[in-house]
């Protein structure tokens, strides 16, 4: 069965744009000038001086289900993000759901020699299993293709650099597309801080 990816925000700091004026103020002790809106001016100027710390006191978790494996190798590589992923050792993944990538769906031809190799892993995985060789080791024939859910989270710093690598065009298009998903959640929610990545 063939995935759509899908990100979920589990958590995020409650009014994250006030609590970074706040938390960054404490350099200038410039309380006085917070007013309604003063956290979009300020979270503009640090953001323009390269003050990013101040960012990290504010942070997001998301479940991301429905990407594929060659995904979640890319997205764990952010060595300052957390991650929890759905292990391999202890899933049974008999019945594993796939991800096509557009041009091998848009191909006949790629679409049969990819679904060829799916149907014999999946057959591999089965006989593996019904020799009673362990998960962790009959994994070893699942393709890059097998979905695999995880759960993200990072500062706000760190999501910055994140979509700043993984949403321009350089990207590869899975991660492109879920970090995409990802940011418009950021700035519906933190629209100061994503403000100058948001499409
Ligand atoms: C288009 C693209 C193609 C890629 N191709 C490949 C590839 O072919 N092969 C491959 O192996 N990887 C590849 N990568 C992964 C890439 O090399 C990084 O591992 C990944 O993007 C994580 O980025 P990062 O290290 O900047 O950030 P993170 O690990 O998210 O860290 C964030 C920032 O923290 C700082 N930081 C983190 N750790 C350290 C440290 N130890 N020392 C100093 N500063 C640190 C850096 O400023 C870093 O930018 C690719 C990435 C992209 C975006």
């Amino acid at each position: 069965m063939s995935d759509t990816a899908k990100v979920e925000l589990l958590a995020i700091t409650p009014n994250a744009e006030r609590l970074i004026e706040e938390a960054g103020r404490t350099c200038y002790l410039s309380f006085d000038k917070m007013a309604d809106d003063s956290h979009k001016r300020f979270i503009r100027m640090i953001i323009k001086n390269g003050h990013h710390s101040v960012l990290e006191h504010a942070s997001a978790t998301f479940r991301i289900t429905g990407g594929s494996r060659s995904f979640t190798h890319q997205i764990v590589r952010h060595r300052m993000a957390s991650f929890s992923q759905q292990s391999q050792r202890y899933v049974d993944e008999h019945d594993f759901h796939i991800v096509i990538p557009p041009s091998i769906q848009g191909n006949p031809e790629a679409l049969e020699v990819f679904n060829g190799l799916i149907n014999s892993s999946r057959d591999a995985y089965a006989k593996l299993k019904a020799m009673d060789i362990r998960k962790e080791d009959a994994r070893f024939v699942l393709p890059n293709a097998v979905t695999s859910e995880i759960v993200v989270s990072a500062n706000f710093r760190e999501w910055r650099h994140i979509m700043d690598v993984r949403t321009e065009k350089g990207a590869q298009w899975e991660i492109r597309d879920i970090c995409s998903q990802i940011l418009a959640v950021l700035a519906q929610h933190a629209p100061t801080v994503f403000e100058d990545m948001a499409q």
